[in-house]
């Protein structure tokens, strides 16, 4: 087992745990909320952490970062064009400045 993700906020870890299970790959949890589970890390850690079988680690690695990610990371990153005047707008913007059109799409 290698651990892939640790917490300070058991309610994440679970987040991660279920995430991981939707692409099939289980994990389980040990922290300071699981005390019959606690004597497996060590007596330092207490985060609660999510723990994959090691061929998964590389897997479930790439899962993790995408979860911390949040949403894919092309979504609002680029610049839009305004459909009405033409005008170029920030990406953070939903409404044109110049002409006050949303944003479509
Ligand atoms: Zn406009």
């Amino acid at each position: 087992m290698q651990r892939v993700y640790s917490s300070p906020t058991p309610a994440e870890a679970h987040l991660v745990q279920d995430y991981l299970a939707q692409a099939g790959i289980q994990a389980v949890i040990q922290g300071s909320e699981l005390g019959g589970l606690q004597g497996l890390v060590p007596t330092t850690e207490t985060y609660a952490s999510v723990w994959v079988a090691d061929e998964d680690m590389a897997e479930a690695e790439a899962l993790v970062r995408e979860f911390l990610d949040g949403q894919p990371n092309d979504v609002a990153e680029t610049a839009w064009q305004c459909p009405n005047c033409g005008e170029e707008i920030e990406p953070q913007f939903s409404d044109c400045w110049n002409c006050g059109t949303s944003r479509i799409g």
